[in-house]
């Protein structure tokens, strides 16, 4: 059998429970099977003794605009690879980097860069985190939620030129995924053109209306981008896009739980309501992710890091500096079970993405996108399709 990879003595977390200390066998970058480790294991080298390390599906990051000092908005190829090699540092094995709005030629560099690390990873060159498509936060946003999104970018959805002017990826399988805020002057219009380019719509910087929102799920939007953060806040005579994200069970929503964006009280109203099954973590994470406090040049402004908050010059938070392993332990420490979490930072990103017949739990016949994490839930190993793309073991 071709590369084929044993790893041995690992606690699995599977979508519902986690094993006793098992087997799992990698064959031709797939999951062969999850066995237990009183059976005899199949000739196979090499042989990874986990240990007793728990072992994740790898994080799957849907919402990230740059770490390392990466900016995805100014980043070359090589800055991306770089990038998506910190990304499987902390556990991430796919990551769909995220746009703010700009200028059409701001785009076209950013998309330009996105569709060199798809080229450079399908050939398999480079072992980090999957680029899957992009996400496009914005343009067609509203001026009244734009959080640290600049104004003078934001557009309104006139005719179809209005989307044939954003670039795209050229390959087949791949991701694109559009926030938008359904109220703004074409909203509609603008969400059922992008359904029938098969773009993955979410609701996000918005001030929508329950009736518009209930539009914009017919039109085909079925996801809230970082829920609460960017939209109309809940008023019990106005239930905005807060009340009726809480309420409809067919609607998914993604939460930057960095414990600033969100109180942790709320993480848990959110997920009382929405369940494990339809909250994905995202990081929101910035360029300054990785290089602690201080200043950083980002988006054409400053922005300050302090004890782990962003703050640019209007005083708006200004996205994040966690890693998806940060929201995991965060979601951890609220009481959320290992699959819970395996749910919220794999299953359900990959489901949003149409993604989760080939990714997003630890499944035979899946890609074996996995991430082993010690006691103190710090990344041991990182595996993307089969590969080591990060090991630190313990000797
Ligand atoms: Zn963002």
């Amino acid at each position: 059998m071709r590369d084929a990879v044993l790893l041995r003595n690992a606690r699995i977390v599977l979508t519902e429970s986690t094993t006793e200390p098992a087997s799992l066998l990698i064959e031709d970058g797939r999951v062969a099977r999850v066995f237990d480790s009183s059976e005899t294991a199949p000739p196979s080298s090499p042989v990874i003794d986990l240990n007793g390390l728990t072992l994740f599906p790898g994080f799957i990051d849907i919402h990230i605009h740059g770490a390392a000092g990466v900016d995805t908005m100014q980043a070359s190829t090589d800055d991306l690879l770089k990038l998506a090699s910190f990304l499987s540092r902390n556990g991430v094995t796919a990551w769909l980097p995220t746009l703010v709005p700009d200028t059409t030629a701001g785009y076209q560099q950013a998309v330009h860069a996105i569709d060199g690390v798809r080229r450079r990873q399908s050939v398999d060159q480079e072992v980090g985190a999957r680029a899957l498509g992009v996400h496009y936060e914005g343009p067609f946003v509203n001026n009244e939620q734009c959080g640290a999104l600049h104004r003078e970018y934001f557009r309104t959805f006139k005719q179809i030129s209005d989307v044939d002017s954003l670039p795209t990826l050229p390959h087949a399988e791949v991701i694109h995924l559009m926030t938008l805020a359904p109220e703004i002057d074409g909203g509609i219009a603008l969400i059922n053109e992008l359904d029938k380019r098969e773009w993955i719509v979410s609701i996000g910087h918005t001030r929508a209306t329950v009736d518009i929102l209930d539009q914009a799920f017919e039109a085909g939007a079925r996801h809230m981008t970082h829920f609460m953060n960017a939209m109309t806040p809940l008023h019990h005579r106005a239930p905005g896009p807060v009340g009726w994200g809480l309420m409809n069970d067919q609607v998914t929503c993604d939460l930057i739980a960095d414990g600033v964006h969100l109180d942790p009280s709320i993480l848990k109203l959110i997920l009382r309501n929405k369940t494990s099954k339809r909250v994905s973590l995202i990081s929101d994470a910035i360029a300054a992710t990785g290089l602690g406090d201080g200043e950083y040049q980002i988006w054409g402004e400053t922005i300050v890091v302090e004890n782990g908050r962003t703050r640019n010059s209007h005083g708006s938070i200004a996205g994040s500096v966690i890693t998806m392993l940060d929201a995991a332990r965060m979601m951890l420490s609220l009481g959320s079970s290992e699959s819970e979490v395996a749910q919220m930072a794999a299953l359900n990103p990959a489901r949003l993405l149409k993604l989760d017949h080939e990714c997003g739990s630890i499944e035979a016949g899946k890609r074996a996108d996995l991430v082993a994490l010690d006691d103190k839930r710090q990344v041991r190993l990182t595996i993307i399709g089969g590969q080591i793309a990060f090991q630190d073991l313990p000797s």
